[in-house]
């Protein structure tokens, strides 16, 4: 159903007219189409003209209407109807409310902005579908007529049968008002019946009663209501709890989609890193061939030699961030399968520690393992290859980012249904005030470490990788003290894909 954008404002004073004219001009967010009136006979004219208005905006008194004749009229109509009145006291306030308008604002300096600002929220309003469950013909028309007068779009069922098949069959429904009465089947038993269909996040439900029975408001809300109101229900209440209901639902549904679209953008992100890792790896690939089938060459001179150390070496790490890039965005695309075997955990420990041996000499750190013995033989179920990726990036994080003459302690402990493997280092530590980016890919926590080589893609691989093994990795740390990285895995690998949300 489309909505009118005419709107039809009515005052005496031409001056006032045209000044509020351009304001609601201006405001609005759609081009309305703005007519004036500055009788009551003039406006008569109008309406009979057309009943199709977004809204009419009008005094209450109107020369040859002073007893509000004019807005009686607009309402019977079902338009849409701002008052301005001049002054504003409470019986006015009540006189003008029961009379179900949208609202009222005393003639000032604000109400420009104020009416603009309830346009919009008319326009708004005719997005939304409301559902009227309750098989009392006065509060139907009651609710119809208070919620059409707010441009809302209305439907209305007389029992719960009806109310499920339009459910079923109206899929664009945004919120449904029920009665706890109803002759088929009561409120409280219909609301899960609906739950069923639509969830809270997309269908607020506002149950409504004439019985105060004990806990009624909760026990309509632990059936699945998003609100409860006892009849006879204030107007301007119902009206809040309406909009205040749907706001919150367009809230989550524009957050949904923002994320479902940030989701599309990182998987567009990853496959454009993957595609351009693997185009880089096969021109650095032949520099690096190149420059060892040079090293071989007897007729350098030293210069030259360190120039082509140096262009192996630079290309090497630049190899492994290439890959390290490259990793990471399979993993977000999905791209990585596991393939599960029966590992000897710490067999898998030893063979990755003795690959640090020389650096570790080098750097005069002591690694330390548990001693080999049948009880220490844990057998599990889980990708050996993965898993030992993720001890690779630990224990060379643990000796790079140690102190000279520091430790590397390796654990394992076990209970009935994982498996832990501590890494911990008696090295820098990890600054308190940076923890949180620890595995944010790209980080590096340590500003006076430009002499360790890195990327700051190890440990966000690493978490990615831990939860692809549906494991946790957590770590402990106190800067300048060391830290204990520890990976815990199930001993059985679900064969379920598992696929971390990740964002660079
Ligand atoms: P990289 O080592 O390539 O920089 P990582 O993702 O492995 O990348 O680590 C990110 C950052 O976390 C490092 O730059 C370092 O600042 C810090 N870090 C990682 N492991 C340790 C550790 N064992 N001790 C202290 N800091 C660490």
């Amino acid at each position: 159903m489309s909505f009118s954008r005419r709107i039809l404002i009515v005052d005496n004073s031409p001056i006032f007219l045209n000044i509020l004219k351009e304001a609601i001009i201006a405001e609005c967010n759609f081009l309305p189409e703005v007519v004036t009136a500055v009788s009551h006979q003039q406006a008569c004219k109008h309406l009979k003209e057309s009943k199709d208005w977004l809204a009419v905006i009008s005094g209450y008194e109107l020369a040859g209407a002073p007893q509000g004749e004019f807005i009686t009229n607009t309402l019977e109509y079902n338009i849409p109807t701002i008052v301005l009145t001049s002054s504003l006291n409470a019986s006015d306030r009540e006189k003008a409310l029961s009379l179900n308008i949208v609202d009222y604002f005393p003639k000032d300096v604000n109400c420009f902005e104020d009416v603009a600002r309830l346009i919009e929220q008319l326009k708004d309003n005719h997005k939304h579908k409301i559902l009227i469950v309750d098989d009392s013909p006065a509060f139907c028309s009651f609710a119809e007529r208070l919620l059409l007068n707010q441009n809302y779009q209305v439907l209305i069922c007389n029992s719960s049968e009806s109310a499920l098949q339009t459910l079923k069959s109206t899929t664009d429904i945004n919120l449904t008002l029920i009665d706890y009465i109803l002759p088929d089947m009561d409120g409280s038993k219909l609301i899960p019946q609906i739950r069923k269909l639509r969830n809270a996040d997309s269908l607020p439900i506002i149950a409504v009663s004439a019985f105060n029975e004990k806990n009624i408001a909760a026990r309509m809300i632990k059936a699945g209501a998003s609100d409860f109101l006892l009849k006879p229900i204030n107007h301007e209440e119902l009206l809040m709890r309406i909009r205040n209901s749907l706001k919150l639902v367009t809230q989550i549904r524009v957050s949904e989609q923002a994320r479902k679209e940030a989701e599309i953008a990182n998987q567009a992100k990853s496959q454009l890193l993957s595609r351009i890792s693997h185009e880089l790896r096969t021109p650095l690939n032949a520099i690096l061939g190149f420059s060892q089938l040079l090293k071989g060459d007897g007729n350098l001179d030293s210069d030259q030699a360190d120039a082509l150390h140096e262009i192996n070496h630079a290309s090497h790490h630049l190899l492994h961030m290439i890959n390290e890039v490259l990793d990471l965005s399979q993993i977000e695309t999905g791209k990585v399968k596991l393939h599960p075997g029966i590992v000897n955990v710490s067999c898998l420990i030893h063979e990755t520690v003795s690959m640090f041996s020389t650096i570790a000499n080098q750097k005069n750190i002591k690694l330390e393992l548990p001693e080999r013995s049948e009880a220490t033989e844990e057998m599990i179920t889980t990708d050996p290859q993965r898993l030992k990726q993720i001890l690779i990036n630990l224990i060379n994080n643990g000796i790079k980012y140690n102190k000279p003459g520091g430790m590397l302690l390796i654990s394992t402990s076990t209970d009935e249904h994982n498996i832990t493997i501590r890494v911990k280092d008696t090295g820098l530590g990890i600054p308190s005030d940076k923890a949180d980016m620890l595995f944010q890919p790209f980080s590096r926590l340590h500003e006076r470490t430009h002499d360790i080589e890195g990327s700051g893609l190890g440990l966000a691989i690493c978490k990615n990788l831990v939860e692809l093994l549906n494991g946790e990795l957590k770590v402990n740390s106190t800067e300048g003290v060391g830290s204990t990285f520890s990976v815990t895995i199930p001993k059985e690998l679900d064969p379920k894909p598992h696929q971390p949300e990740y964002f660079i």
